[in-house]
């Protein structure tokens, strides 16, 4: 059994670098993750200066709240952060960074001076760092605010040199990377020069609108129709270019969540789907999204440049981007004028943003004002309808194994399907019991067949357990790969999770392993723990008919007991309700 461990720490001048792979790639990144923690430290301003694109000197001014010396030292260590304190901050964060990683990994792959002062001091500070070690510290006179800057980028990292680009490419993705931060910070002034010549000016904008349009003005937008509209609890705001400004690349289309510029298939999709057939499958528009929604409901920790998040409940946010989007476009300046047009909806009269930009539009674009049923005055239901209260409805025995032939009513509240069972009812059906039932029915017949199938986490995610549970996995590492899980203790009560059940990859993999290890440590068989696991996954809506067909299809061929989630509505007793029995 026993054998010399063959593994040892690394040192923590290479950890750092290796951090910085992670975080620093580029004169991008880096400007990137420096402007991020100026606009954190409340500037108004921020200057980017690159001599050769970034790779002789990046220097970026900020007039932001600056740090004592004392915070200064700090901030070049790794894990130092002033913006969360525990695991609780992590969710619905505010600021960009938190990670407490960027200064330090920064620091370890060139040499940096940092000079930063707050409001009540009475002279600035400077730290100078080489490679990660400190070579110059002391006082110096300087405005309030921050200045860094990074000299000879990846001088000690050959191999990361050798994947820079030509000066213009990187200077390109430099002024890239400022834009989208530009796009959504309008308040902030945001410049940028290199080599001495300015290439982007932003001045501090009245609104959002005005810094989309005046950031965009160069890709030829044209008028971008601005379209506003809540689903759900997911607020929307897009600014959209006609269709011709579509191109085969994202190159312009940025999307936003919150005030985060990132990257997300699904989003992309939702946003053209919402243009409808104006766009191209394959093709993008040119278009700024901003998607919004509660902080809960949102991990942002899921990628050390943070570009990518993650959704506790994903659906509802690419519907509400498709169906804002797709209500909204008829009445963009540019409908009228594009080809391919297959509908003519009436003008929405809701959205102050659309009618504003319908005033702006040439006259020959605006659509003619159609009636709508809006127009309507609107009755109170209660007085056209009795309404007959329900006693609770007794569970069906429903015929099982054919749920899927039965004809289709509908589908209520995104949650229930209805069907009619023909001269004996309607079967109400719960979506969400439904899709977890189903997935519990996978899960078990694969477990049958050996050990989960595993699906790998694009960065491995740190989850806090109790001491017991690290300790447990310490001695039984393999107990959870029956699950499709790949763990590793990582600390005392830390346990790093590298793969998750492929079946249950749309979970969040902290409570999911949580769930998992809850039934294993009270001394469960791994089949107990599946249910367990279920009730992590994310849970289903139904928008249509189609999620519907799904779902009763998947409960016909595995043969899902539905006793549990299937109600009937006899047309009996719905007779004896009005009073017509
Ligand atoms: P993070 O942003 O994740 O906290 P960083 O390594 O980027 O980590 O920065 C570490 C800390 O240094 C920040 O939390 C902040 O307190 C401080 N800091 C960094 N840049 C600035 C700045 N421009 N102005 C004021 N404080 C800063
Ligand atoms: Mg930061």
């Amino acid at each position: 059994m026993a054998r010399p461990p063959r593994i040892a720490k690394l040192p923590s001048a290479l950890i750092d670098q290796i951090a910085a792979g992670e975080v620093v790639e580029r004169a991008a990144s880096v400007v990137k993750e420096l402007c991020e923690n100026s606009l954190d430290a409340g500037a108004r301003r921020i200057d980017v200066e690159l001599t050769a694109g970034g790779r002789t000197a990046i220097r970026i001014v900020d007039d932001g709240f600056g740090m004592t010396a004392e915070e200064a030292r700090l901030a070049l260590e790794r894990h130092a952060t002033s913006k969360i304190k525990q695991e609780s901050d992590l969710w619905g964060v505010e600021t960009f960074g938190f990670r407490g990683e960027a200064l330090p990994s920064i620091a370890s792959v060139s040499r940096l001076t940092l000079q930063t002062r707050p409001p009540d001091a009475q002279e600035g500070f400077l730290l100078r760092v080489e490679a990660g070690q400190e070579t110059d510290a002391r006082a110096c006179g300087m405005p309030q605010g921050t200045q860094i800057e990074v000299r000879d980028l990846f001088f000690n990292t050959p191999a990361r040199l050798k994947f820079q680009k030509t000066e213009a490419t990187e200077t390109s993705n430099v002024s890239e990377a400022l834009l989208r931060l530009a796009v959504a910070n309008p308040d902030v002034h945001f410049r940028l020069r290199a080599n001495g010549r300015v290439l982007l000016d932003l001045p501090p904008h009245r609104d959002l609108s005005e810094r989309v349009r005046a950031a965009l003005a160069k890709r030829g937008a044209g008028v971008l129709h601005e379209a506003v509209g809540d689903e759900n609890g997911v607020a929307v705001h897009a600014f959209l270019a006609e269709p011709a400004c579509a191109a085969s690349t994202t190159r312009n289309t940025f999307m936003f969540v919150g005030r985060r510029f990132v990257r997300d298939r699904s989003l992309l999709q939702a946003l053209s789907m919402g243009y409808g057939e104006l766009i191209e499958k394959g093709r993008y528009p040119l278009a700024v999204l901003f998607v919004d929604v509660a902080g809960e409901d949102l991990d942002v920790n899921v990628h050390p440049q943070k570009m990518e998040v993650r959704f506790a409940q994903p659906q509802p946010v690419y519907a509400a981007v498709r169906h804002v989007v797709q209500s909204s476009i008829a009445t963009a300046p540019w409908a009228a004028s594009a080809t391919a047009r297959p509908y003519s909806f009436p003008p929405s009269t809701h959205s102050k943003a659309s009618a504003r930009a319908a005033e702006h539009a040439p006259p020959r674009h605006v659509p003619a004002r159609a009636p709508s049923l809006t127009d309507a005055p609107v009755a109170n239901l209660d007085q056209v309808f009795k309404v007959y209260p329900l006693p609770a409805l007794p569970p069906s025995n429903a015929p099982l194994g054919s749920l899927g032939t039965l004809p289709f009513v509908g589908v209520f509240a995104r949650r229930y399907m209805l069907l009619e069972e023909p001269g004996v009812g309607l079967l109400m059906i719960d979506g969400e019991a439904a899709g977890h039932a189903i997935l519990l029915a996978k899960l078990q017949r694969a477990l049958l067949g050996g050990p989960l199938a595993a699906q790998r986490l694009l960065f491995p995610i740190p989850v806090s357990v109790d001491a017991v549970a690290a300790a447990w996995v310490g001695r039984s590492p393999a107990a959870l790969a029956p699950l499709g899980f790949d763990v590793e203790v990582f600390g005392s009560e830390s346990i790093l999770v590298r793969a998750v059940p492929e079946l249950l990859s749309h979970s969040d993999p902290k409570p999911l392993l949580s769930a998992a290890l809850s039934a294993l440590l009270a001394g469960q068989q791994p089949t107990f723990a599946l249910a367990n696991m279920v009730a992590c996954a994310p849970v289903v809506r139904l928008l249509n008919e189609r999620d519907a067909q799904t779902l009763l299809q998947q409960l016909d061929t595995l043969g899902v007991n539905a006793q549990a989630f299937v109600a009937r509505l006899g047309i009996d007793e719905l007779a004896g309700r009005f009073g017509r029995s």
